[in-house]
């Protein structure tokens, strides 16, 4: 794909802009700290420019289209672009998150679970309940999320909740951010970015994150079959749906880029394996549970002992952090516990069973089952075209060009992938 001309000019009139325009007023509607952080000028050619929205439905799989749930979600594949990706190793939320907003996979992003230690912070266990601890920039700083490099570029951030997106990373916050809140409800963070786009020109974001979390955890706590799951498609197919007319009345182009941070898959009640299996208690400790564990040796037991642990057992396999299989492209930064083990597809490592078919992830990102969806549209697609299978690496790339950010340097994603779909010469209108 061609690069964009007008880079250079949007960034040289950016900086030629004072640097604190006036602050403004609090989130309609936000239950938790509202704006705050750096405030970035824009350029005129900036302000003009199509918003790009990026929606993230947690654990929401592309098969779940065109069964009768979903009709603007079904409407914007037709209209748009539609597909589906693999998502990075490991299946879970945080890491491809990072990865989806950086172009880089989490061994190399710094996010490489959801639950993690470091060997430079001794102590610091990150888990995504204790903020305490997620709210360490340096679990972060390791990559730089898109909305950092916005604002760098003088183009304002909104993030309605991404991970990562409540901290300062190296140094910069989002223009508008609120901190993560369960509770905040699917119209709410519908109405908040509404409420972002309808400001004037120099005020509005031009790049918004929005995140959405019922699928998954009706999934996880209802059921992979349960109604309540059903019932959480639905209702956020009724929001996308909402968005999609507050921007035809706000009038402002947007480009919707539609994902999800992995699949989903359902556990039979009885698919169980007991976690001392792998890794015995006496001689080694485990993080984390369900798809994936990963194991440490205990406090002054010898490493070597982890051997044990290693192979093809009958429902998951063990690796050394220094031979997973290359297509996981993990192992290599620190934060990787000695020892991971992945269960088979539909198989779960749990001390006790659910007492229901949980729907979980984390399985190998290659199993159809973990696939992530892709959907895009607005004036910079092509309308009705399908995508084969990506990686999800390549998401980063295609939002530099939508937001009109330079090319990422090293980045482990590429902008070609869309070659064929995008209307390059809409791009920078
Ligand atoms: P997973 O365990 O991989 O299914 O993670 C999904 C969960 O991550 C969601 O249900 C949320 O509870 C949590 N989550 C998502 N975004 C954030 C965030 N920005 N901060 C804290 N927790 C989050
Ligand atoms: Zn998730
Ligand atoms: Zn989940």
């Amino acid at each position: 794909m061609t690069r964009l001309p007008v880079f250079a000019a949007l960034l040289l009139s950016a900086c030629a802009l004072p640097a604190t325009p006036p602050a403004l007023p609090p989130v309609t509607g936000a239950s938790a700290p509202a704006t705050t952080g750096t405030q970035a000028p824009a350029s005129q050619a900036i302000r003009d420019r199509p918003a790009t929205i990026l929606v993230s439905i947690d654990g929401f799989r592309p098969d779940y289209l065109h069964h009768g749930d979903t009709p603007h979600l079904d409407a914007i594949a037709a209209a748009g672009v539609s597909g589906s990706m693999y998502p990075s190793f490991p299946s879970i939320t945080f890491p491809n998150h990072y990865t989806l907003v950086t172009g880089l996979r989490p061994d190399r992003n710094g996010i490489v679970s959801n639950t993690m230690e470091d060997p430079a912070k001794p102590g610091a266990l990150f888990q995504l309940s204790d903020t305490k601890v997620t709210h360490d920039p340096d679990w972060w700083n390791e990559a730089e999320p898109l909305w950092v490099t916005a604002e760098r570029a003088g183009i304002l951030s909104g993030t309605m909740f991404w991970p990562g997106s409540d901290l300062p990373i190296r140094g910069m916050r989002p223009h508008d951010w609120i901190l993560y809140d369960a509770d905040y409800t699917s119209a709410q963070r519908v109405r908040t970015v509404l409420d972002w786009l309808r400001r004037p020109a120099g005020e509005r974001p031009g790049f918004v994150t929005l995140y959405f979390d019922t699928v998954d955890k009706a999934s996880h706590h209802d059921g992979f079959y349960a109604p309540q799951k059903t019932a959480a498609i639905r209702d956020v197919d009724a929001q996308i749906g909402v968005l999609r007319a507050g921007l035809a009345q706000i009038g402002r182009p947007a480009n919707l880029v539609i994902v999800s941070d992995h699949g989903m898959a359902p556990v039979p009640i009885d698919q169980r394996i007991d976690p001392a299996s792998v890794a015995p208690p006496a001689t080694t400790r485990t993080l984390g549970w369900g798809p994936l564990v990963a194991v440490y040796p205990r406090d002054g037991v010898d490493p070597r002992t982890l051997d044990a642990s290693v192979g093809r057992h009958a429902h998951d396999q063990c690796w050394r952090r220094e031979s997973l299989p290359a297509r996981f492209h993990y192992g290599r930064n620190p934060r990787v516990a000695p020892v991971i083990c992945m269960a088979d597809t539909g198989w779960s490592f749990a001390d006790r069973p659910a007492g229901y078919v949980r729907g979980d992830h984390g399985f190998d990102p290659r199993d159809p089952a973990m696939r992530a969806l892709f959907l895009a549209q607005g004036p910079a697609f092509r309308s009705g075209r399908r995508l084969a299978p990506f990686d999800n690496v390549d998401v980063a790339p295609l939002l530099r060009d939508l937001i009109g950010l330079p090319p990422g340097q090293g980045l482990d994603g590429t902008d070609q992938t869309f070659r064929a779909v995008l209307r390059p010469e809409r791009l920078d209108r």
